[in-house]
């Protein structure tokens, strides 16, 4: 499989992929090995994890190196998502055992009768990533995963299999048995062939188009299924802000990444008492992002991962165009030999562009003038997905208002684009079902069994 780095075009690496027949074997591994990695003490399986942490700081420079290379993100972007996996690492060392100890629930007849609670590890599960943020949504599962004993079939996304790769020879330099941690490597149809496989839970991060075929993949089964998907995720912005605050904050929560965040802002909504200025301030803002080479310290624009991302965008500015909208910034791609487009700004949009519907993933944005609370409500909650959403104001009781009945898996009072180690990260409707982070998050990847214990 050839790896090419999104923004020059070259090709950077050539890696042998899986086959049916291989992923058939590394499952036999997996299922072997479980039981034995189960049995470690606790404390050995944090050590790992503790010694994994290590190596991600002492490689920083190079892994962010290769993320950049393959992705095209911008090296500061690189290196910042290195450094936001520690402390999703430090939560999980530290609430892990207590989160899995065994609990009593009820105890009678001075300690007879007793009903206790114990966290099974699911057994060996398929992780199927995303490439957009591969230390995240990788980590979100296999970090409190290995921790609670389970074994890994990690699929990293086909865009992000150095990452993948370098990530596998960490946790096994750290400790955790090779036959414990398996990569798989290759594209969607390794994918599906790893879903042939009788594991015992998928846990996917990727497009609703693909949830759906996991989803039905996995029917069958009467295994867990989590799925981590898509979100055209909204912000308002209300007429009592600083105007200047909240266009830079909610451009950045637009753009960075180059708009390639499952929780970028995709869709903006403004109170009409402040458009036009608000309008002005957030143009002059993404007009002064800086375009260019990822590996440059300065980019903050980068490459689109995926070349055919460039048509959905190339589509949906030309649809919003024709139905009337304003093109107040870029609209095309940038020339060059990789994936390059312009940072794109549409005013005049409404919920019938496709801008204003479908996933964009890339670095465009529309902005809808509302007139109150009311209508920004309803043209927030009506989207197919609901992952998050957010508002800008500064009257706490207003924002509480709104986010109580925003449909969406997480919301924001004056910030976007944000995930804490320490809140459940999930989505609604089309966002997906599950969910990792917090410690339901360390438990999503065990079975409670009931203990029913009647002494003498
Ligand atoms: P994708 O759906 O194209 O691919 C995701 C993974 O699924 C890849 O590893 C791919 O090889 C694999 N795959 C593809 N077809 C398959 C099949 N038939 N069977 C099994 N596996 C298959 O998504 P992507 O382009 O890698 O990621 C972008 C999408 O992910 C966006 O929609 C984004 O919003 C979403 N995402 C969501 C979250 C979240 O936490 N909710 C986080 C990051 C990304």
């Amino acid at each position: 499989m050839k790896i090419v780095n999104p923004w020059s075009g070259a090709t950077i690496a050539d890696v042998p992929a899986d086959n049916a027949r291989s992923v058939a074997a590394k499952y036999a591994r997996a299922r072997a090995a479980q039981p034995r990695w189960a049995a470690v003490p606790m404390k050995k399986r944090l050590d790992a994890i503790a010694k994994f942490r290590a190596a991600l700081v002492a490689r920083e420079d190079e892994l962010a190196k290769t993320l950049t290379q393959e992705v095209g993100k911008p090296i500061r972007q690189s290196r910042n998502e290195i450094k936001g996996l520690l402390g999703r690492i430090d939560f999980f060392l530290a609430q892990s055992a207590k989160t899995l100890r065994d609990e009593k629930v009820f105890e009678d007849r001075g300690g007879k009768l007793e009903e206790r609670i114990s966290h099974e590890p699911l057994g060996v599960i398929a992780n199927i990533s995303a490439w957009n943020y591969p230390y995240f949504v990788g980590g979100n599962v296999f970090v409190p995963a290995l921790i609670a004993g389970n074994a890994i079939l990690y699929k990293p996304s086909e865009y992000a299999t150095l990452t993948g790769l370098a990530i596998a020879e960490m946790l096994h330099a750290a400790g955790v048995p090779d036959d414990v941690f398996l990569p798989v490597i290759g594209a969607g149809d390794v994918g599906a062939a790893l879903l042939k496989q009788p594991v015992d839970g998928v846990f996917f991060t990727g497009s609703y188009p693909t949830g759906q075929k996991i989803a039905a993949a996995a029917g069958k089964r009467m295994v867990k299924v989590q799925l981590e998907l898509g979100g055209k995720d909204p912000v308002y912005v209300c007429e009592d802000v600083d105007i200047q605050a909240a266009a830079a904050a909610v451009a950045d929560g637009a753009f960075y990444n180059t708009g390639q965040s499952c929780c970028s802002v995709e869709r903006v909504y403004v109170h009409e008492a402040i458009a036009k200025p608000f309008i002005e301030a957030f143009v002059e803002e993404v007009a002064s992002f800086r375009i260019g080479d990822p590996m440059d310290e300065a980019t903050y624009i980068g490459a689109i991962t995926r070349k055919p991302q460039l048509d959905v965008l190339k589509r949906q500015v030309a649809d919003a165009k024709k139905k009337g909208a304003t093109l107040l910034l870029g609209g095309k791609p940038l020339p060059g030999k990789g994936n390059r487009f312009e940072p794109t700004v549409l005013t005049g949009v409404d919920s019938t562009m496709a801008v204003m519907r479908d996933e964009s993933f890339g670095p465009i944005i529309g902005i809808e003038t509302v007139a109150d609370d009311d209508e920004a409500l309803a043209r927030m909650n009506d989207s197919e997905y609901g992952l998050t959403a957010g508002v800008y104001t500064s009257d706490a009781k207003r924002a509480k208002a709104i986010m109580a009945k925003l449909e969406a898996g997480s919301v924001y009072w004056n910030c976007c684009d944000r995930v804490s180690p320490r809140l459940p990260w999930s989505g609604v409707k089309h966002s997906g079902i599950g969910l990792t982070l917090s410690t339901y998050g360390i438990q999503t990847f065990t079975r409670p069994k009931a203990w029913h214990l009647r002494g003498g």
